[in-house]
């Protein structure tokens, strides 16, 4: 410990001077940032393969999105929902479109997006399925990552997440990810909703077994509950589709969105939902000053038009294929396991050779940026403008690492 303070620039001390200590980051000062690099105070570059927990999906300033920035900050940034603003139309109906559905409600950040959607599903529970009052439940799953306010801690079974902020919102059942038989039996006639993430991202890029995601759907459809899938980390292309229940063939009533909706510069979350669903709310009932901004509309409608193109899904694909294979290739050689889909991958280390911590500061030793979930787990996520050498270039360094 002392060593590494000694060793730390005083960029780094700087920083940590005067703020909380809710993060533990690694210690680099990061200035500037083009595509999937970053470079820091120093002049250092680093391959980004975090990528903001996946709100860098086109890279760091990509120039279509900046360009779209820059001209709205020379308009209108700001008008609040008490007024409607000429960016407003074109973003809810494409978002829209892309999700397929007839309605989205706009919000800043994910924890916002999930909190929008746990208040939608449990007015729709009262008014459209009939629930009692107060008597709403909604089932989630172990390992879960919704967010940090206090409702959503309130159901997350990660201690270092909920010990101490309690008095808990009761309402949520927690049942094991990816057991169909526990979640049918959780399921009861009060049950309003299901929220799950997909692919549980937090949790080490877990993917469920297969067929879970569509037997969730029966379930749901069966026991007239809303599946709501949380995609604000697995969806916009991260894991080679637009969503990750694409890939098993399933829709949502209601999809959560945030992190790239907002193209790596300024928050933007959203929940969309057909018109059953969301038309429950009325004016008065939900909002957010900054919710669906003029310059939030303007960055988000040009993430929506790069991911109509399909070409980000398509990267995500083949390059994660690429980036799969390589890893794949250091298992039995202080690699345990890796899983994932597309440009997303959960590695486990052999805890005998250090800590994902380690492992993530011996990589920016290195030139990569990663992040450590729990104990010996890591997590890569490059952005999905990555090339095919970029990967070869992370895949090495991973090696490099391992073999110390
Ligand atoms: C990041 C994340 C959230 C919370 O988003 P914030 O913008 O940090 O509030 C919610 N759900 C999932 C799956 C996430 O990855």
């Amino acid at each position: 410990m002392i060593e590494d303070m000694l060793r730390t620039p005083a960029a780094v001390q700087d920083a940590e001077r005067h703020t909380a200590h809710n993060y533990h980051p690694l210690p680099v000062v990061i200035s500037s940032a083009e595509g999937a690099w970053v470079t820091d105070v120093d002049g250092r570059r680093y391959l980004d393969c975090l990528a903001g927990y996946s709100a860098l999906n086109f890279g760091h300033r990509h120039p279509t999105l900046i360009a779209a920035a820059h001209a709205q900050l020379d308009k209108l940034t700001l008008t609040s929902r008490a007024f409607i603003h000429d960016q407003f139309a074109d973003f809810c109906r494409e978002l829209a479109a892309l999700c397929g559905k007839d309605l989205v409600l706009p919000m800043n950040t994910g924890a916002e997006a999930v909190e929008t959607g746990i208040k939608v599903a449990r007015k729709w529970g009262y008014q459209v399925k009939g629930v009692p009052a107060g008597q709403a439940n909604i089932v989630v799953a172990e390992g879960n990552f919704h967010g940090r306010t206090t409702t959503i801690v309130s159901f997350s079974t990660d201690e270092d997440a909920r010990a101490d902020f309690g008095p808990y919102t009761p309402g949520f059942r927690v049942v094991p990810y990816g057991d169909l038989a526990a979640l049918a039996e959780a399921i009861d006639e009060h049950t309003v909703a299901v929220l799950l993430e997909p692919i549980q991202g937090e949790q080490g890029v877990v993917v469920p077994p297969e067929g879970y995601l569509p037997g969730v759907r029966q379930l749901c459809t069966e026991r007239d509950v809303l599946f709501i899938a949380d995609e604000i980390q697995s969806g916009l292309g991260r894991t080679g589709t637009t969503f990750a229940c694409e890939q098993e063939g399933v829709v949502p009533d209601m999809y959560l969105l945030g992190k790239a909706l907002g193209g790596g510069i300024v928050p933007v979350s959203a929940v969309a939902a057909d018109t059953d669903v969301l038309g429950v709310l009325r004016p008065g009932q939900h909002g957010s000053t900054f919710g669906g901004n003029p310059l939030a509309c303007a960055v988000a409608t040009e993430v929506v038009r790069l991911l109509a193109t399909g070409e980000f899904q398509r990267r995500s694909a083949e390059l994660g294929e690429r980036l799969h294979a390589g890893l794949r290739g250091l298992i039995g050689k202080g690699l345990v396991a890796v899983r994932g889909r597309g440009l997303w991958v959960g590695l486990d280390l052999d805890p005998s050779l250090m800590s994902g911590r380690e492992a993530c500061e011996r990589l920016m030793e290195r030139g990569v940026l990663a992040k450590d979930t729990h104990g010996s787990t890591i997590r890569l996520a490059p952005p999905l403008v990555i090339t095919e050498e970029e990967i070869d270039h992370a895949v090495a360094q991973v090696a490099a690492v391992l073999a110390g």
